[in-house]
């Protein structure tokens, strides 16, 4: 295994396990499995609604499987509508709970998107809060203090454009050590990527098999389907490996960390071993040119009428 390593020598496994959609009774099970076959490193949010599953795998893990919780990399994130300063604490309280750990690896902002208290999806433009009333500083002022309390080890954040952390880090000092954001080979970020390397920030890719499994109602008609494309096939067959494990190791080799979600035994293995695959220059070639700018999760979903988010100021492009 690969591992991004952090200023105060910190390892984060190159290579993690996305629970988004991952459901009550599949997801004890499947992080019971990832855990046995070697995963250390688990991609949670308090929005997933699982944390308190995943945490009673990984506390079962811990007293039967001699597991260490030093040995585990746990993500969690902040949802929407506790951006304001003062419910930040709050939140993580209730994740590490969850979670039956007393500190996370890495607590990121889920997206650069508030929403009133009570409102956990909005409907309509009026659950959604301006930006201008809870400004992405305070909250990120809020991670800053939950580091210094040592709630969380590491901060950062997800879905956010090259502006928005240049805003937060310019009004508080402090980069995200983190940027969790969708890519995979529709998908570079290529400008991004460079931005993070430059600035020491590691970045996160999610949804790097395509994310078939999203709700419905997130999926387009005549989407480009990554385990359809001809190029991705073309090289698993000649390198002997599946689809999958050519687009995470896509993912490892150009240096991001990769949290492919899986409830299935033998693709949980599958993914893992990806993470040891070395792809041929030339086979990076190819891949590298199969950027298209293509979202899967657009965003769209918070440009509510009646709010002042749009794609345009979502995506800073
Ligand atoms: P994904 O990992 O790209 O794809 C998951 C889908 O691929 C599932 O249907 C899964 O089915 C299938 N799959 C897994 N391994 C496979 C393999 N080897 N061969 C064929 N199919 C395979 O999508 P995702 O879950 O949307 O993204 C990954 C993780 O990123 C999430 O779970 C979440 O932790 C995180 N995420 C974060 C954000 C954010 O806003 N920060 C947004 C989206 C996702 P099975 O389970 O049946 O194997």
């Amino acid at each position: 295994m690969k591992y991004l390593k952090f200023n105060n020598n910190d390892k984060m496994p190159a290579l993690g396990l996305g629970t988004w959609k991952s459901t009550k009774g599949e997801v004890y099970i499947a992080v019971r499995k990832a855990i046995e076959i070697g995963y250390r490193h688990f991609d949670c949010a308090f929005i997933y609604g699982n944390e308190h599953e995943i945490g009673q795998a990984i506390a079962d893990a811990i007293k039967q499987d001699g597991i260490k919780r030093e040995d585990l990399w746990i993500t969690s994130k902040l949802w929407n509508n506790r951006h304001k300063k003062e419910n930040v604490q709050a939140a993580i309280e209730l994740t590490l709970h969850d979670l039956q750990v007393e500190y996370l690896d890495l607590y990121l902002i889920h997206w650069p998107v508030a929403h009133k208290y009570d409102v956990s999806y909005p409907q309509n433009g009026t659950d959604l809060v301006s930006l201008n009333e809870i400004p992405l500083t305070e909250t990120w002022q809020g991670m800053i203090d939950l580091k210094t309390r040592g709630l969380t080890k590491h901060i950062g954040v997800s879905n956010f454009s090259i502006k928005k952390i240049t805003q937060i880090s310019e009004d508080t000092g402090v980069l995200p050590e983190v940027l969790q954001l969708e890519a995979h080979p529709f998908l570079q970020q290529k400008q991004i990527l460079d931005f993070a390397n430059e600035r020491g920030i590691f970045l996160t890719a999610f949804c790097p098999l395509g994310s078939a499994d999203r709700p419905a109602s997130r999926i387009s008609e005549g989407e480009p389907k990554l385990f359809e494309n001809q190029t991705i096939i073309n090289i698993a067959t000649e390198t002997g490996f599946f689809p999958a494990q050519i687009m995470l190791a896509w993912a490892v080799n150009r240096g991001t960390s990769v949290i492919p979600k899986s409830v299935n035994s033998q693709r949980l293995k599958q993914n893992l071993l990806a993470a040891d695959i070395e792809l041929s220059c030339d086979n990076i070639e190819k891949l590298d040119a199969l950027d298209q700018h293509y979202r899967y999760i657009k965003g769209d979903f918070w440009c509510l009428d009646g709010s002042d988010y749009t794609l345009a100021n979502l995506w800073d492009e």
